[in-house]
């Protein structure tokens, strides 16, 4: 018997894989790859605009409740019901063929929609789309509860509180010649004191986020799950002392709480004032981060095309981005291969961890870059950390599921997949030390928690890291969630 027992232990050994094969998605269908990625657990989200990422018939259902209504001529919501053209929002979402159109205006569903390219009508779209602030809390609901329902639970969501008082202030002490004597001057402006009502706009989005979702109570949404945290976003239009003094306040906010962790430079690259002040908008990103040392700098660069500027305005963006600014993370990058030296920039962006979040869907719409030609697969190969996001899946009616179904397109692999994943909470703003010493490798996790990951609960000195650290308590919950995702295959 024992004999036999042995015989048959050894022959199970030699038939059992080392582990099991990673699922070959080139073989898949298209109707088995989005069952796939919506199940597959995708970490987190790093570049999602609060803004752009609620579907129209949310924004439609706001204005009916909020008694706002719609231009009829331009296809927009308005706050207010006095001027031509106007008809109250209920109406219109009465009114099929109104209601269709104006899905169309808020999207870019629709191509060629009224004549305007891809990329005019996604950036109008935002004046068009009409919301309260008080409906942050509502958009923020929807975010999170998206997420979830996709089985990812961490979110840097980009957000503009205070713009109106932060660039009010900015107009008013105007340009000092250089970014340290705007600074002071904003500073003795009173600039600071903004940082209250920040908290408590933010206080005050969270909590209607968690009364709609119904956090707390037994009808808890899978939303209230979800980690948020977010990203200042200062507008890279009008007069430079104005952009810097949202961004000199989203330093004050970062310092001051906790769920704010990062600065964003946001608006069309390819504006005319982007591309004039983008040389002093990196210069103050550097005075009020110290080269992004003292604050996290994530930056829109290389969110470009020669069919959109100039050969010379498309040769440093993301160089002077990583360079100058000193962000360690890069919001696009299509454009980066064209730029002058892009072959050493990936390297030094590879050799000092700096990612770039690919959005390849959003960068079909906008960019007309297909992901055939997008340069994806080129950073995985040059080894330049890369994870996949949204940018504003309301705008592009998609979601990150779409976008990860989309990498396969690339040549992406499960494994290749698997560290976009990881990258979002490696290379997310969370504070604390993370599980990993080899972040975009992962072959080797830090000492404490050795032989640990993916196992249920962690102990000893990786349980103190993992109740210590934002980060390695999010990755611990991935790690898990992986484990399971690739048990059930
Ligand atoms: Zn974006």
């Amino acid at each position: 018997m024992r004999r036999i027992f042995l015989a048959l232990g050894a022959a199970l050994v030699l038939a059992a894989p080392a582990a099991a094969a990673a699922p070959d998605l080139g073989k898949m269908n298209a109707a088995e790859l989005a069952a796939f990625m919506h199940a597959f657990p995708k970490g987190g989200e790093l570049h999602n605009h609060l803004g752009g990422g609620t579907p129209a018939e949310a924004l439609l259902a706001w204005a009916v409740e909020d008694g706002l209504c719609v231009d009829t001529l331009e296809l927009a919501i308005r706050l207010a019901c006095s001027g031509p053209n106007l008809k109250p929002a209920a109406e219109v979402a009465a009114d099929e063929t109104l209601r269709s159109a104006l899905i169309d205006s808020l999207t870019v569903r629709h191509p060629g929609f009224r004549d305007r390219s891809g990329h005019d009508q996604f950036f109008s779209a935002f004046s068009r789309r009409g919301s309260l602030p008080k409906r942050a809390g509502d958009a923020l609901a929807e975010t999170l509860d998206g997420l979830a329902r996709q089985n990812t639970f961490y979110a840097e969501l980009m957000v503009t509180p205070q713009i109106a008082a932060s660039r009010g202030l900015g107009a008013k002490v105007g340009w000092r010649g250089d970014p340290a004597k705007t600074r002071a001057a904003l500073s003795d402006a009173g600039l600071e004191t903004l940082v209250p009502a920040v908290i408590a706009d933010t206080d005050a989005m969270e909590g209607r986020a968690r009364q709609v979702l119904r956090c707390g109570t037994p009808q808890a949404h899978a939303g209230c799950q979800v980690t948020a945290r977010y990203l200042f976003q200062a507008i890279r239009q009008g007069p430079p002392e104005q952009t810097m003094a949202q961004l000199q306040l989203g330093v004050a906010a970062i310092a001051a709480d906790r769920r704010w962790v990062g600065l964003q430079l946001v608006a069309p690259e390819d504006s005319p004032d982007a591309v004039k002040y983008y040389d002093v908008h990196m210069r103050i990103v550097a005075e009020l981060t110290d080269r992004g040392r003292k604050v996290p700098v994530a930056l829109h660069a290389g969110e470009l095309t020669l069919k959109l500027v100039t050969p010379e305005a498309a040769s440093y963006h993301v160089r002077d981005a990583v360079r100058v600014a000193g962000a360690r993370r890069i919001g696009h990058g299509t454009d980066l291969p064209n730029e002058v030296g892009a072959d050493a920039l990936a390297a030094e962006m590879a050799a000092k961890g700096v990612l770039v979040e690919v959005n390849l869907i959003s960068n079909g719409s906008i960019l007309e870059v297909t992901p055939q030609d997008h340069p994806y697969a080129w950073l995985r190969t040059k080894g330049v950390p890369v994870s996949l996001s949204t940018d504003d899946a309301g705008i592009t009616r998609s979601d990150l599921s779409g976008d990860y179904a989309t990498a396969v397109q690339t040549g992406a692999t499960y494994d290749d997949l698997k560290t976009s994943a990881r990258n979002a909470l490696a290379f997310s703003f969370l504070s604390g030390e993370g599980l990993w010493t080899d972040p975009n490798v992962y072959r080797q996790p830090v000492a404490a928690c050795t032989g640990q990951i993916g196992a249920d609960s962690p102990k000893g000195t990786c349980a103190d890291l993992v109740a210590g650290s934002d980060k390695a308590r999010e990755q611990w919950r991935h790690e898990r969630l992986l484990k399971a995702f690739e048990a059930g295959r």
